[in-house]
């Protein structure tokens, strides 16, 4: 037990999490049939950040659904068995130092209890849609794991998925490590193998969203944040490890040379992405536990954003911190996203060196299009005290920065300039993902006079016990204590 009263790596899978938020009050249990469209995610997204949710029966399917299990920063730490502070930091270390994974038999592998060949996902699985413009059924928290080619080294990612036929996928892949495998198996004309897996455990899920190079194994990583070797077994169909102890696995294949439409898609901007043709993935087997969990995230909401930043701000709190020294602590912050908009603690050493700081920061990553650098003083998980800094450290004509022209978020729906072609048109001016950077120093002046910029606050205010210091257990008419109540009472 640590000094949170959590024993480290307590959670090895998905249900020991959930029976430890149900024991908490944290765990919503809904009503039967709720309907998958659109219903379940209105009642998860009302409940995000609040409780968990868990549908026995939706829309009348016999497989039940979870959302919102990872919706609170307190909740990821409490996983993780880390103080809240301390949240980066572990997840770097355990990105730092990976933990190479344990192979078990298909026999020993809960997530291979059943097994079906003939496939119908919309059948087999209850896929809910969840927004209003949503195309139809997204798998929204698949884990895809996929070889490289070349390496035979996985990699980990959660993609959408929508869901085309009984038998059909497609996926959106970004450019990054499962795009390099498809386009290396492409050019060969072949497919790629993927396994995608619903319902792992809390920090096999964090994991996948480590920013890592090329061949660094995010299931290695999920080994380390557990503190032991995760358990995996091979796929059914293919050479690829799955987490033995997942829920459900959809093995399939990335097909060579196919594009199918996928979208709109509300996506993490709280915006659609438009309808576009992208990769295939053909369904070959869907195993699962006897009695499996479905895991969806609701797009857009904290459990969503929360994955994805905090794995983010790990790195980038380290690779600032190789150049800058004085750099406390970072957040990207909800309103932004949890992608867009970083604020930076940092101790300064000399005039300028704020500046410095955000330059490296937009070097970092390419998603980040504001900047905020505030002094140790200011609680950068808290906007309205960065927002304070702001207001009282902050002079636009000397302490912004603007670069135009820079790559940004093609998902950031202001970066569009112009409007699609249609088909068979030139692509004329139309841009995407062509963003300003800005970046404001909001740090005090190094040497000032007086108190012009000392922080009002009242001796004792940090260390008053309130518990002591306020009358427990008594309950008075607060009238009888008053001067002008005894008056009062004289005069009648
Ligand atoms: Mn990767």
């Amino acid at each position: 037990m640590n000094a949170n009263n959590f024993p480290s790596g307590a959670f090895r899978d998905l249900r020991q999490w959930l029976t430890h938020l149900t024991s908490t009050g944290r765990l919503a249990v809904i009503r039967d049939n709720v309907q998958l469209k659109h219903q379940l995610a209105a009642i998860a997204k009302r409940l995000d950040g609040r409780q968990a949710v868990f549908f026995p029966k939706p829309g009348g399917h016999a497989i039940p659904v979870i959302s919102g299990f990872m919706s609170r920063r307190a909740w990821i730490a409490e996983a993780m068995a880390v103080k809240e502070s301390e949240l980066l930091s572990s997840f770097r270390r355990a990105a730092e130092n990976p933990i190479p994974w344990h192979e078990v038999p298909g026999s020993e592998a809960a997530c291979q209890q059943v097994v079906h060949h003939d496939i119908d996902l919309q059948a087999a699985l209850p896929i809910p849609t969840h927004s209003e413009f949503d195309s139809g059924p997204y798998i929204t928290a698949g884990l895809v794991i996929a070889r490289n080619p070349v390496t035979g080294i996985q990699n980990v990612s959660i993609n959408r998925i929508q869901v085309n036929a009984k038998d059909r996928m497609a996926i959106l892949i970004l450019p990054r490590h499962l795009h390099a495998f498809y386009q290396e198996a492409e050019a060969h004309g072949q497919p790629l193998h993927v396994a995608v897996v619903i319902g792992a455990d809390p920090l096999t899920l964090l994991a996948s969203q480590a920013i890592t190079p090329i061949d660094h194994d995010e299931l290695e990583i999920a080994g380390a944040l557990h503190g032991a070797p995760l358990a995996v077994v091979k796929c059914l169909t293919s050479e690829v490890r799955v987490p033995a102890n997942a829920e459900i696995v959809i093995e399939g294949r990335l097909l060579p040379g196919v594009r199918e439409p996928e979208g709109p898609f509300g996506e993490f901007p709280k915006y659609y992405s438009a309808k576009e043709n992208r990769e295939v993935i053909a369904v070959d087997a869907i195993t699962h536990r006897t009695s499996p969990i479905f895991h969806t995230i609701v797009p857009a909401e904290m459990e969503h954003l929360l994955l994805g930043s905090i794995p983010r701000e790990a790195t980038l709190l380290s690779h600032l911190q190789r150049s800058f020294s004085g750099v406390l602590d970072v957040h990207l912050s909800m309103g932004g996203v949890g992608r867009y908009h970083l604020h930076v603690k940092f101790r300064k050493r000399r005039e300028g060196e704020a500046k410095n700081l955000i330059l490296c920061a937009f070097g970092a990553h390419y998603d980040i299009k504001q900047v905020t650098v505030v002094d140790e003083d200011v609680d950068v998980h808290d906007p309205e005290q960065v927002e304070w800094a702001v207001a009282t450290r902050f002079q636009a004509d000397r302490d912004l920065i603007v670069i135009s022209g820079a790559q940004g978020s093609v998902l950031d729906p202001s970066t569009t300039v112009g409007n699609e072609p249609a088909n068979g048109e030139a692509p004329a001016a139309y841009l995407q993902g062509i963003s300003a950077k800005m970046g404001l120093d909001a740090t005090k002046p190094m040497s000032y006079q007086g108190h012009v910029f000392t922080k009002v606050r009242v001796p004792g205010e940090d260390t008053v016990d309130l518990e002591a210091e306020i009358m427990a257990g008594v309950s008075m008419d607060w009238t009888d204590m008053t001067q002008v109540t005894a008056e009062a009472k004289t005069a009648s």
